[in-house]
């Protein structure tokens, strides 16, 4: 057996890669330098990134770049890789499938990993009635989906979506996202009917659960009327407004509303969802059994998929051919779906992100003892966030939580940021990671924010 000269080649992925926060060069290095600039030449500018390097492979709680950094991941490409980068079990079941077809269309030739999808997922949703999935690509595109089948159900046409909400970047999408910078700006008309309620943020406004459904409830009543509102969507926990947790008893209390009004409520459980939050579902955590339920990111370990989800007889509305698409529920997408549905089922990943969470919180409540800039420690589970602000005046200090960022990357962290004011940063690591990198991530933190 010939010995592979292996410093020169790209590490494979996967939870074997070393566990370790180690920087070679600084960050970015000349080889992830080398593709940036490749990337600026032939990339629009609109194409943002994060963390300014040539990812070559990544696992378990760490992604390696070209230059052979390997930085801890915080991220998880936006609460995707869950189950972990690379996963085995999802890497074998897309090589498995790879080699058996890849395409034949589900509205032509319908395959079994499609139904064994939406047969799990009506199975490991929250609410004991009958259900119904439809597959799709992308978050966005569920979201979509998810009003088109609300409105083909009721009726009626009118949507209402709640101030920090995030529900992706195409036009109807936008419509019902709140912030307009970077997502909206410029990109008008957006799509009509689409309204906004006030959001429970209880750092922010101080209100009870109840006090805040009553103080939506008021808005939508007046400004919309019940009789014109097909659906209400909203994010349990919100992932890109900030890490909002809502006051307990508001999302009920919406629900009920909505019951009794006819309106389909919609869970945006787009990054929530698949053991995020330490429930299968954030909706467990309030007590709610959504109508519809949207899912995607952390649904098939990396590859794009994503569901609508709901009571049967509201998915069974449209007409036949009027749900679908080209690619929606692609089979190799569908057999990662299946393994790492397994994984969240099986391999005690709700306990890891549970964990995960409590870890994660002691040690923000610890540097926020010291350092009133942390105003809030917040999110459940392995979604856990820090909203920065002035200690003194207590406004969103937007300009610290992206030095402090910037700093984590150039030590070897990879984190994100979010919120409205953009002075919230997030922790959204693969459910696969250890410890003691987490302990190191947050040192790293620590750090940066007592030189920030
Ligand atoms: C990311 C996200 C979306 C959009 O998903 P894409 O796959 O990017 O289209 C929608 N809703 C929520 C809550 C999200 O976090």
């Amino acid at each position: 057996m010939t010995t592979v000269e292996t410093s020169a080649t790209v590490p494979v992925g996967g939870p074997s890669l070393p566990q370790e926060r180690r920087l070679v060069t600084a960050i970015p290095g000349p080889k992830s330098q080398e593709l940036l600039a490749r990337k600026s030449a032939a990339v629009p500018a609109g194409v943002g990134h994060t963390a300014p390097i040539a990812a070559v492979a990544a696992g378990g709680g760490v992604v390696v770049d070209a230059d052979g950094n390997s930085l801890i991941d915080m991220g998880s490409g936006i609460a995707v890789t869950g189950v972990g980068n690379a996963d085995p079990k999802v890497v074998a079941a897309v090589q498995a499938q790879v080699a058996q077809f890849t395409h034949t269309c589900f509205m032509v030739s319908p395959y079994e990993s499609y139904v064994a999808v939406a047969e799990a997922l009506n199975r490991i949703t929250p609410g004991d009635f009958a259900k119904k999935t439809a597959l799709f690509n992308s978050g966005a595109e569920a979201v979509e989906n998810a009003v088109k089948i609300a409105r083909k159900y009721t009726g009626r046409q009118a949507v209402v979506a709640f101030d920090h909400g995030y529900h992706g970047r195409t036009n109807l999408t936008m419509a019902l996202t709140a912030k307009s910078m970077p997502y909206k700006s410029g990109f008008g008309p957006f799509a009509p009917e689409v309204h906004r309620a006030p959001l429970s943020y209880p750092y922010r406004d101080g209100l009870t659960g109840p006090e805040a459904a009553e103080r939506a409830i008021s808005v939508i009543e007046k400004q919309i009327g019940a009789d014109n509102l097909a659906a209400m969507i909203i994010e349990p926990i919100q992932g890109e407004g900030g890490f909002i947790v809502p006051a307990d008893g508001f999302l009920p209390a919406l629900v009920e509303w909505c019951r009794a009004n006819g309106v389909v409520f919609i869970a945006d459980e787009v990054q929530t969802g698949f053991a995020r939050t330490g429930a299968m579902f954030a909706s467990e955590l309030f007590g709610i059994e959504p109508d519809l339920i949207t899912t995607a990111k952390g649904i098939a370990g990396g590859l794009p998929l994503a569901a609508v989800t709901g009571r049967a007889e509201i998915m069974d509305a449209p007409h036949v051919g009027g749900l679908g698409g080209t690619y929606g529920g692609n089979p190799i997408a569908c057999a990662a779906a299946l393994a790492a549905i397994d994984a969240f089922e099986h391999d005690g990943l709700i306990e890891r992100a549970q964990h995960i969470g409590a870890r994660l919180t002691a040690r923000l409540e610890g540097i926020q003892a010291s350092d009133p800039r942390i105003g809030d420690v917040r999110g459940r589970g392995a979604m856990i966030a820090a909203e920065l602000v002035d200690p003194t005046t207590g406004k969103p200090d937007a300009a610290l939580t992206a030095a402090v960022a910037k700093a984590c990357i150039a030590q070897g962290v990879i984190v994100l940021t979010c919120g409205t004011y953009g002075n919230v940063i997030r922790f959204l690591p693969p459910l696969s990671i250890s410890d003691e990198l987490l302990d190191d991530a947050l040192d790293v933190l620590m750090a940066a924010l007592a030189a920030s």
